[in-house]
């Protein structure tokens, strides 16, 4: 009896210690070797978001995009899994509600009390958009009344206030994750002073400029106009779907033809239809100047990061402007 007892006890230890076992062993493994999941997971919208927060965060966070490559941001409308990665994320990157106008409501649909939000734009005073010029004139005092201006939401485009959007990143990653605080200090600051060499860049190449005026499909770069003196004159509007009228070509068609207009820019994840006829019509060439609302396969695999998109827009902005 004692010693069939006795084996039932040790059988009942064993048992007990292999069920342990059997339970320990997935985070065993995992404390070996660092598990994705242990890091920290932030979730951004749109490329500069993903590129910012990427340079402040480096290997220290597990950093997705939602908006595909090649894909452009203004019509990105975010599926079911996406927001099930939005409620799972430690930080959550956005840049301005009027550019992912969806975060508002997404954010009230889902459970946030973990997640760390980061509008990347606040505290940035943001412009309002710019109608086309016949329409400012055509419009009365009273007509303008209870008329809301689009408000621009292009400021990453501005290196200067890309400055901004960094802080408020690294302030958001520090808040998720404080114990690696001195490292986020670190990467933003080296990441800001590449910006400042950006601005550098701009200004020097502009500061001369007699004629500073180009002419753009989409109305992306008010704020990188405003900051280095220049004049965007757009064809559409900020939304990249926003076509202009028949009149409003013809309009833009006398504007080149009469201000000796060399160029046209258009978007790389954009249709380039309404720039291509006007460049036929006109008989000016065509540019990319980038956006960077969502790189291309192939700028991705020629690894080109905000900063080169921004210095091959300023290459092509010296076709037109000198
Ligand atoms: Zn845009």
């Amino acid at each position: 009896m004692r010693k069939l007892h006795k084996w039932l006890s040790i059988s009942a230890v064993s048992g007990l210690v292999f069920f342990l076992a059997a339970c320990t062993a997935p985070t065993t493994e995992e404390s070996g070797a660092p598990a994705e999941e242990d890091k920290l997971q932030v979730v951004t919208t749109f490329y500069p978001m993903y590129d910012f927060t990427k340079q402040v965060a480096l290997d220290n966070a597990d950093v997705s995009i939602l908006v595909p490559s090649g894909t452009d941001t203004h019509g990105f409308e975010p599926s079911a899994k996406d927001v099930a990665q939005i409620q799972e994320a430690d930080v959550f990157v956005y840049n301005s509600e009027e550019m992912e106008t969806w975060v508002p409501s997404i954010l009230e649909s889902i459970d946030t009390t973990d997640v760390v939000i980061v509008n990347a734009s606040e505290g940035i005073e943001l412009l309002e958009g710019s109608h086309a010029e016949e329409e400012e004139q055509d419009h009365d005092h009273e007509a303008e009344e209870g008329h809301s201006h689009e408000v621009d939401p292009h400021i990453w485009l501005d290196p200067v206030l890309a400055q901004e959007e960094v802080t408020n990143i690294k302030e958001g990653l520090i808040e998720a994750d404080s114990e690696n605080e001195a490292l986020y200090e670190e990467n933003a600051t080296a990441f800001q002073t590449e910006l400042q060499q950006l601005d550098e860049e701009y200004a020097a190449a502009f500061e001369t400029a007699e004629n500073p005026t180009f002419v753009t499909q989409h109305a992306a770069f008010a704020y990188l106009a405003d900051r280095y003196d220049l004049h965007q004159v757009a064809i559409s509007g900020l939304s990249t779907d926003a076509e202009p009228s028949p009149s409003e070509l013809t309009e833009m068609s006398n504007f080149i033809n009469t201000q000796n207009v060399e160029y046209i820019y258009f978007g790389k994840t954009t249709s380039s239809a309404i720039s291509e006829t006007l460049a036929n019509e006109t008989n000016t060439q065509l540019a990319v100047l980038d956006p960077i609302e969502g790189v291309t396969e192939a700028d991705q695999e020629a690894g080109v990061d905000y900063l080169q998109a921004m210095r091959n827009n300023l290459e092509a902005l010296k076709l037109s402007i000198q």
